[in-house]
């Protein structure tokens, strides 16, 4: 097909995702064709640096040849079979080797097929698990504890337990009631140090744990770093208050791992940075190297128990989806996890998050760079007003640099006046050389 009519088709027949479609049918956008390990390829065969990692997902590169591999040979035995009243070979070799990695207290793997669905489940199950231990003493547990500005997927549970306003407004009427606290955010305070910030809004969260514990089912966090509302880091030390409270005051502790489970933030896991372990915690993003949809939500044993009956219609745990434990998409995150191995991936993201840190770091002086933050390789930039530095920089302007980052070769993504940097996980050193270079070289054109 011309490259023409796949413009033309693309704003005749898809609605995008998260986008205003009366804005973007005004220009012509970059159609990808393929890729190979950092670089996407659009349809003139121009090369892109994965700047985004496909939307935080990317772990080996594109078009991996293991990864690749793994995926045809198990299309060579069965695509799919259900999971509902029978079982697969891939799902259970890879619920066995999620638990082995993830914190002692996880026992138990839930599929599913987006982050969404596995924070669905969580919530589902964290609700259900008091009325199954104790319907009548536990009537009043119908809430969630959660932080403002967390993201934890778009459909309405998920959304309820968010923290997004934009999101919120229009759903109001539709989204469950929560409670809703501060979260501490590394580069945005009001306090002197670290301690002193956590301390207070550890406070705030006793404070409420006191009056409405009765009320409450769980705390779910995003742990380290709030993703989509713009890469807000935490203090490893509030991972670790919160998980003191959830015990102290005998709720739940879920932890949303979507974006930064699997490598992201420099530990396979978050929760390992801060030695937390969880009741619930949810995966996806990054479960199958970015290639395949698969996510999963994974409970201690208690949460377990707690379900088990002798009879189909008591204490079942009534959710699944039709794609649950898909042979493919499993083939695809064993290989992941095989690959992490093989190629010392966590090692490797040491050395890379550490030059990341210090370019980004560097540009701190520049009148313009509010802050930087972030954790393993998730960083964000924000940018501000250079004659008003409270101020956010405008946002035209803002997309200005990322169009240049485009235009020379760097596929990177803003959340307002934030740039991100969520490259491919195994990006070579050279490659986040160049791009911080494009970056750069695109605020030195725009500013
Ligand atoms: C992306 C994300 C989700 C939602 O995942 P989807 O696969 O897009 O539904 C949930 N929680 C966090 C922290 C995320 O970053």
């Amino acid at each position: 097909m011309n490259k023409k009519t796949l413009f033309q088709e693309d704003h005749d027949y898809v609605w995008h995702p998260f986008t205003q479609m009366g804005v973007y049918s005004e220009s012509e956008q970059i159609i990808i064709e393929r890729g190979n390990g950092s670089y996407l390829y659009d349809i003139d065969g121009k090369p892109y640096l994965d700047g985004y990692a496909s939307l935080w997902v990317n772990v080996h590169g594109h078009n991996n040849e293991k990864l690749n591999r793994a995926i045809t040979e198990q299309l060579g035995k069965i695509a799919h079979s259900t999971l509902l009243g029978s079982s697969n070979v891939p799902s259970i070799e890879l619920a066995k080797r999620l638990v082995e990695i993830t914190p002692s207290n996880l026992r138990k793997v839930f599929y599913s097929d987006t982050g969404s669905a596995s924070v669905e489940i969580a919530i589902k199950m964290a609700y259900q698990y008091w009325k199954n231990i104790d319907a009548e003493k536990y009537a009043s547990k119908k809430k969630f504890l959660t932080l403002k500005n967390s993201y934890h997927g778009d459909t309405i549970g998920a959304v309820s337990v968010g923290g997004i306003d934009t999101f919120h407004a229009i759903f109001k009427d539709l989204i469950f009631e929560n409670i809703q606290v501060g979260c501490p955010s590394l580069f945005k305070s009001d306090y002197d140090t670290e301690s002193e910030l956590v301390e207070s809004i550890t406070k705030e969260i006793r404070h409420i744990l006191e009056q409405q514990q009765d009320e409450i089912c769980g705390f779910i966090v995003e742990p380290l770093i709030q993703g989509a509302t713009g890469l807000y880091a935490q203090p490893v030390q509030f991972l670790k208050e919160v998980e003191k409270l959830c015990r102290e005051y005998n709720i739940l502790l879920i932890v949303d791992e979507v974006a930064t489970g699997f490598g992201r933030t420099g530990t396979m896991f978050a929760c390992e940075r801060a030695d937390v372990n969880p009741d619930i915690m949810c995966l996806a993003k990054g479960i199958t190297g970015g290639y395949l949809p698969l996510a999963a939500t994974l409970t201690s044993q208690a949460i377990y128990d707690a379900f088990l009956s002798n009879s189909h219609g008591k204490k079942t745990f009534f959710h699944g989806h039709t794609y649950t434990g898909n042979q493919v998409t499993c083939a695809a995150a064993i290989a992941n996890l095989k690959l992490f191995e093989e190629t010392k991936l966590i090692d490797h993201i040491k050395v890379t998050s550490a030059l990341l840190n210090q370019e980004l770091e560097a540009l701190n002086v520049l009148s313009y760079v509010g802050n930087v933050r972030g954790y393993g390789l998730m960083y964000g930039v924000e940018l501000v007003n250079p004659d008003q530095p409270v101020e956010p920089l405008a946002i035209p302007t803002v997309e200005r640099i990322i169009q240049t980052c485009k235009d020379n070769g760097l596929m990177i993504r803003n959340l307002e006046n934030v740039i991100t940097f969520v490259p491919v996980l195994n990006m070579s050193e050279h490659e986040i050389k160049k791009m911080i270079d494009i970056f750069k070289n695109a605020l030195n054109q725009v500013m």
